[in-house]
């Protein structure tokens, strides 16, 4: 059994837990998150899927994903447009995006609780969460370049 297999398996038994209705799309989506490295947009999903479901709407993944989110089985990264990128990975790490293509990478780093605590003392905020992205240009970018010059 891979990782993801049993990562699907668990992700599953959240749902059942959780008495959410496991319909073929709501199984499609969270496997196709599981497998996917690069935190696709709902977009992204949808597309990849749509062979599989004809009948199925951009709209049916996102009510899924809304779905998934609330369960807390997938994290919904907004970026101030409208394409929310969705990860599947909920324990705490950081982000790599590149630049050019916009994929982002999990990035494992100890988190920075003394970032948050340091920000509580000086502002007097309470502090729920902080946010760190990397930015830069992935290898498969970097190739493309190359390969123009
Ligand atoms: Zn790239
Ligand atoms: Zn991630």
């Amino acid at each position: 059994m891979t990782v993801s297999d049993k990562k699907l398996r668990e992700a599953i038994n959240t749902l059942k837990d959780s008495g959410v209705r496991i319909t073929p799309q709501r199984h499609a989506v969270l496997e196709y998150l599981l497998n996917s490295m690069v935190h696709p947009t709902a977009d992204e999903i949808y597309k990849a899927l749509e062979g599989k479901f004809p009948n199925m709407s951009v709209a049916t993944v996102y009510n899924n994903l809304r779905v998934l989110r609330e369960i807390g089985l997938v994290r919904e990264l907004t970026y101030g447009d409208a394409s929310s990128r969705f990860d599947c990975n909920t324990s705490e790490h950081y982000h790599i995006i590149c630049d050019d293509c916009g994929k982002i990478v999990d990035f494992h780093y100890p988190t920075l609780h003394e970032v948050e605590s340091l920000a509580e003392q000086v502002t007097g905020f309470d502090i729920s969460h902080h946010r760190m992205e990397i930015y830069g240009k992935c290898e498969d970018c970097q190739q493309v370049e190359t390969q123009k010059h």
